[in-house]
């Protein structure tokens, strides 16, 4: 069933009422459903966590929907049930088509941890999150992993109101449109519905926060009172360093952008969506190292990409966050540790080539094809470095600044970023692109342990 088409979410609008006193939450609102594919679609399969039931779903003109639900285990894991959904349409879902579907559910959430440690989400006096990871919002898929992956990884929009009592507040990871106060209780308003950037989940977190604001780069932090010292001090410090560094040398990227970091309890795994991070309670403490926000606020300089395989092989996202976090270290720590970083990239790629060839003989430029994306954590920032010794300093920046800026409202693809290179440099970079991006020499100078000089010498 996994390669099954299926129409996707594009857009959620919901609004949640959650009652951390009884562990409770109620959803309810409007789901865009479009169809991609070419045939049509009558029966809509939708999951949910398995302690949410279904009240009601209809029409926008109110005429009711017929749908069942039922518990049912996943094939891959016992342990992981689900509220399996079947809503029978009353007519067909054609290509291209939209359809908004009003729904409302409620219940508990108990965390999936026996098969995945960090989801743990609950709602609780404490501490209450709720995440796709745990389904605590509609997803259309068949009851089963690979299902529930490829719908984890499809675009979505999203505007969404959290209710909660006063003394409580909601970090999410998109833009804070508003703070209501009714009667003894908050709503949050919330939304992401910005095109060109891909937003594939939301994240509602719900403590007693304390909310650190900085208005000149747009950033929310939401930390508990126990680290409110040190997240308005180490980690607002350290953020804003490393984006005015950024800033200073790649240009202000996007208009009106932001950033926000919120905490959550221990245990339930730090985690990076677009333009926020959630941080688990440790990252909070004085000792702590912070480079890996280097990486996170590196990722808002990152392009749009154009080709989908292209976009999946992570390179102008990951392998660029990568290497401007050792950048960044470089400028904030010295050179060693930077070198540090790079030798641990590249251990880390020998690894993963010792448990897999394929990480070795699959070239950059096709890691989306076979979802190999994750190299581009490893090797991407390689390339990244080896560019910045043949061409110097002042052409590497130059080149990174212009590329970002003459694609602001484009999208690129790699021959742009190839051709960006030459014309900066004005090099025939042919050879280095053929074996570093097109090719797998490169995997045999990583592999062997070449030092980045005779990277260079053997690129040129
Ligand atoms: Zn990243």
């Amino acid at each position: 069933m996994g390669q099954v088409k299926l129409p996707r979410i594009s857009c959620y609008v919901l609004d949640f009422h959650i009652e951390p006193k009884s562990q409770y939450f109620s959803s309810k609102g409007v789901l865009t459903i479009k169809n991609d594919f070419s045939f049509e679609e009558r029966n809509i399969p939708l999951l949910l966590h398995y302690g949410l039931s279904v009240k009601e779903i209809r029409h926008e003109n109110n005429v009711g929907i017929k749908f069942t639900q039922e518990m049912i285990s996943f094939p891959e894991y016992e342990e992981l049930r689900v509220n399996y959904i079947n809503i029978c349409l009353d007519l067909t879902l054609k290509k291209n088509e939209e359809l908004k579907l009003y729904i409302e559910y409620e219940g508990r959430l108990y965390g999936y941890s026996s098969v995945m440690r960090y989801v743990q989400d609950s709602i609780s006096e404490e501490f209450s999150i709720l995440r796709n990871d745990c389904i605590a919002y509609p997803i259309i898929a068949y009851p089963n992993y690979t299902s529930l992956m490829e719908s984890c990884l499809k675009p979505i929009e999203y505007k969404i109101s959290v209710s909660v009592p006063e003394e409580y507040t909601v970090g999410c990871g998109g833009i804070l449109r508003n703070i209501e106060s009714k009667a003894n209780r908050k709503i949050f308003i919330y939304e992401r519905s910005e095109p060109t950037i891909l937003s594939h989940r939301f994240d509602i977190c719900i403590a007693e926060y304390c909310l650190i604001r900085d208005e000149d780069m747009n950033l929310n932090i939401f930390a508990s009172n126990k680290h409110k010292d040190a997240a308005e001090t180490l980690v607002k410090y350290e953020v804003k360093r490393v984006y005015d560094y950024y800033t200073r040398m790649f240009g202000k990227y996007r208009e009106n952008d932001y950033f926000t970091i919120i905490e959550v309890k221990e245990g339930y795994g730090s985690q990076a969506g677009d333009n926020y991070i959630l941080m688990e309670e440790h990252a909070f403490n004085n000792n702590t190292d912070y480079t890996h926000l280097y990486h996170e606020i590196g990722h808002i300089w990152n392009p749009s990409v154009k080709l989908y395989h292209e976009q999946r092989s992570r390179f102008f996202d990951e392998a660029f966050a990568s290497y401007f976090e050792v950048l960044a270290i470089k400028e904030f720590l010295g050179e060693e540790k930077a070198k540090e970083k790079m030798e641990e990239y590249r251990r880390q790629f020998i690894k993963n080539v010792n448990q897999n060839k394929k990480n070795f003989s699959i070239p950059i430029c096709e890691y989306g094809r076979y979802e190999m994306g994750y190299n581009s954590y490893t090797k991407g920032p390689w390339l990244l470095y080896v560019l910045h010794e043949i061409v110097g300093d002042k052409k590497f920046f130059e080149i990174i600044r212009t590329f970002l800026n003459e694609n602001k409202k484009k999208e690129v693809t790699f021959k742009d970023f190839e051709k960006s290179c030459e014309i900066i440099s004005r090099l025939n970079l042919k050879k280095f692109f053929s074996q570093w991006l097109y090719g797998i020499e490169s995997s045999s100078y990583l592999y062997e342990d070449f030092s980045v000089s005779v990277m260079v010498d053997m690129s040129l």
